[in-house]
């Protein structure tokens, strides 16, 4: 019977979803989250930038009775929220000081009248006597409380108002509460729990991994030319470039608007006025790229910046990854690229000079992480879930070292010697000793602990590799592949896990990569050609030209309602729009992020717009295509065209819609033979290495006929299977005969 509830609860909510957003589906813990707070429980969220936390209030406020209160920090994110819920129909409002007497009357009156469904809210006002009492009147659903690690010192944004938010609450009455952040290391979620007396809340954390961004990092050599040559290529997309210093950003803005790219400084140096109108001309579309300090990012929602360029280094990892994330937040293309060279990072050590110690040391060790990152061969997605505190146990196949890996090499009497040095050590060092120990280096600790009495390890290590470096490197790697645990007390101190345990009783081949040497592959680059095969000119499925003609329509009514563009219609709607041509209301609505709502706000003109461009192209609409086949088959196609597009896991593909690995490549083998070129690189590089591919690859090349029995034959002794030889075909095809 209860289950039974559930299912009533659960449809109506993914039919408002529909309706309302527009989409179609919840994405990861979105709909159990709403259900945790739609019955009245505490909710604690962390989930990466871009992942959809706003849904997670939006939908339970609106589909319960009175209004739900949403705490944040920034006058500018509530500002977005607001234009957004309200081009989808939806009450929302502000309270903050930005009003005047009359709105701040409107906003009362809609919700003492219960027409409101969100009130975003500054913590300054809602400490407000005045607010207080007139809140106190109103019907509240539950209180969201946005950014919440700013309740924490041990955050990278503390805010001591957010701190006295509890207390208030407790005053306007016995509310449920669900607190949401995109960073939280252990220690500041404790202190979120503690501070909002929430200590029983369930926690809803997700995977931090943003598949769709792509991270590449690049030697800083002529950057300026690089980057307007990626720029150039990139022409029209949104972007960000990150610079250290004020003087930088200007530099480097003054630059590209020289040589033609709508860029635009932002840094803590310029007066508000001038800040904030740069801001706006980015939201807007007016400028293409914001050169900004650090300063810029904090609250700007902007769903399709295409590209995020770190010109200098950044001090953290944590700050790399909080940056980096400001890209591809509608999980379309996102491109990560970092300027890299040792000599920014002397810069910045320099920065600390004038540091405590402690704060020195501490700033050192980010800083090092970031070096680590940067030089390592591994792929970078690994590393950077594997420093958050995230384990894959694959490569991503979508970042420079996967893309384009540096030497390989096969290892097994160098791990069992560094994972015996730390076990025998008492796993209480980090790796520069251990690495210290076998390559019989002095240190202070060597003598003083009798480490050089250790008879297998101490100096054991030069007859395998001399290079104090491989071994530093090496037990990084061994960090990121499981074998050894970083100590969460104590910094930088390596332990076994399970995994490593076992492998010095039970050993095997471990492949590793060479660190970067970015200077010689400076040289190496001279020859080749630098472009690497993604980001730009990569083949999509859908209209390419109806596509800029909406985009454009889009910056029209968009500067005649006065709202950025993507609070009309987000990218991947109006990529979809040109992919399946909507001619009616009705199918209109069907798109993904569009709903009944926005359809009548904002849809004639781009119906109209799209009918006029079948019309005269002569192209099969959806429909057409629709009486062809089944409604559900079509729908299932443009799906799998558009998550290949985004490069979502063919796993994740074929679980989402329910269908077996083998039907999904069914599916997709349709798909390349009616025509349309799907791109599957990167799910192929993950599951197959180069040479592999190649052979199978040069097969079909020079084979009579592309049926899979006779190839299976063929391949008979190498192990091959038969998805891996029907995804090579796939490939193949698209790239020949599409
Ligand atoms: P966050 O606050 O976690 O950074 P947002 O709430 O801004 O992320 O959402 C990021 C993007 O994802 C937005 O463009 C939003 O419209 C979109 N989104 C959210 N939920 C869904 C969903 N269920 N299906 C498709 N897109 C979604
Ligand atoms: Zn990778």
């Amino acid at each position: 019977m209860i289950q039974q509830v559930d299912k009533v609860v659960l449809d109506t909510l993914k039919e408002r979803l529909k309706e309302i957003f527009g989409y179609s589906q919840f994405r990861g813990d979105q709909e159990i989250i709403i259900q945790n707070i739609l019955a009245g429980k505490n909710t604690f969220v962390i989930m990466p930038t871009g992942a959809g936390k706003s849904l997670c209030y939006q939908l339970p406020a609106i589909v319960s009775d009175g209004m739900a209160i949403v705490i944040s920090p920034l006058i500018a994110l509530m500002k977005n929220q607001v234009d957004q819920m309200n081009a989808f129909g939806i009450n929302a409002q502000f309270l903050n000081s930005t009003l005047t007497k009359a709105e701040i009357n409107k906003v009362k009156k809609d919700a003492l009248d219960g027409s409101l469904k969100l009130l975003y809210i500054a913590p300054e006002s809602l400490t407000k006597e005045e607010n207080l009492d007139f809140l106190q009147k109103t019907k509240i659903s539950f209180v969201a409380i946005d950014e919440a690690h700013c309740i924490s010192e041990w955050g990278h944004d503390f805010r001591p108002e957010y701190r006295r938010i509890h207390g208030i609450i407790d005053n306007i009455g016995n509310l449920p509460i669900i607190a949401l952040t995109a960073t939280a290391t252990p220690k500041v979620q404790q202190d979120i729990r503690k501070n909002l007396q929430m200590e029983e809340a369930e926690t809803f954390k997700s995977s931090f991994n943003r598949k769709n961004l792509y991270y590449e990092i690049r030697s800083k050599k002529e950057a300026k030319k690089q980057l307007i040559k990626y720029i150039r290529n990139n022409k029209g997309k949104s972007g960000i470039v990150y610079c250290l210093s004020r003087k930088t950003v200007e530099e480097v803005a003054e630059f590209l608007s020289v040589n033609d790219v709508r860029a635009l400084p932002y840094h803590a140096g310029l007066d508000s006025n001038t800040r904030m109108a740069n801001q706006d001309a980015f939201l807007n579309e007016e400028a293409d790229v914001i050169v900004a300090t650090i300063a810029f990012g904090m609250g700007i929602d902007k769903p399709d910046v295409r590209f995020v360029i770190h010109y200098d280094a950044p001090k953290s990892l944590e700050g790399y990854y909080q940056e980096t994330g400001r890209a591809g937040r509608d999980g379309l293309e996102g491109n990560c690229i970092m300027f890299y060279s040792f000599e920014d990072i002397q810069k910045l050590e320099k920065f600390n000079k004038d540091k405590s110690v402690t704060e020195r040391d501490n700033a050192r060790h980010l800083l090092n992480e970031m070096v680590a990152y940067a030089n390592l061969g591994v792929c970078r997605r690994r590393q950077l879930l594997s420093y958050f505190g995230e384990y894959l146990d694959k490569d991503c196949g979508f970042c420079d070292n996967c893309v384009k890996p540096t030497e390989r090499m096969k290892v097994q009497d160098e791990v069992i010697l560094v994972l015996k040095a730390t076990q025998f050590t008492g796993q209480r060092f980090d790796a520069e000793h251990i690495a210290d120990l076998v390559t019989a280096t002095e240190n202070q600790y060597v003598r003083s602990y009798e480490h050089d009495k250790l008879e297998d390890i101490y100096g054991k290590g030069t007859e395998l590799n001399e290079s104090h470096e491989f071994w530093v490197s090496l037990l990084r790697q061994l960090v990121i592949y499981g074998f050894l645990e970083k100590d969460v007390e104590n910094y930088g101190v390596l332990k076994l896990s399970e995994k490593g345990a076992n492998y010095i009783n039970d050993p095997y081949p471990v492949t590793i990569s060479k660190d970067h040497n970015y200077e010689e592959e400076d040289e190496k680059v001279e020859e080749e050609d630098k472009e690497v095969a993604v980001g730009s000119g990569s083949a999509h499925a859908y209209d390419e030209a109806l596509l800029g003609m909406l985009k454009a329509l889009r910056k029209k009514v968009a500067k005649e309602k006065n709202l950025p563009p993507y609070v009309i219609f987000q990218d991947p709607s109006l990529e979809e729009m040109a992919t399946t041509y909507p001619t009616t209301q009705q199918e209109m609505a069907q798109i993904n992020g569009v709903g009944m709502g926005k359809v009548q706000k904002f849809g004639r003109q781009f119906i109209e717009l799209i009918s006029r461009y079948v019309e005269e192209n002569d192209i099969e609409t959806a429909k057409d295509v629709v009486i062809k086949s089944t409604v559900n088959k079509s729908k299932v196609k443009i799906y799998i065209i558009q998550q290949v597009d985004r490069k979502v896991d063919l796993e994740e593909i074929a679980e989402a819609k329910d269908l077996s690995m083998e039907d999904l490549i069914e599916e997709i083998e349709h798909i390349c033979y009616s025509g349309t070129k799907l791109n599957l690189d990167y799910y192929v590089n993950q599951i197959m290495d180069r040479e592999r591919q190649q052979d199978i690859y040069d097969y079909f090349m020079n084979a009579e006929t592309d049926n899979i029995a006779v190839a299976l034959k063929e391949f008979a002794g190498d192990d091959v299977s038969e998805e891996e030889l029907r995804l090579m075909r796939i490939k193949f095809l698209s790239e020949l005969a599409n």
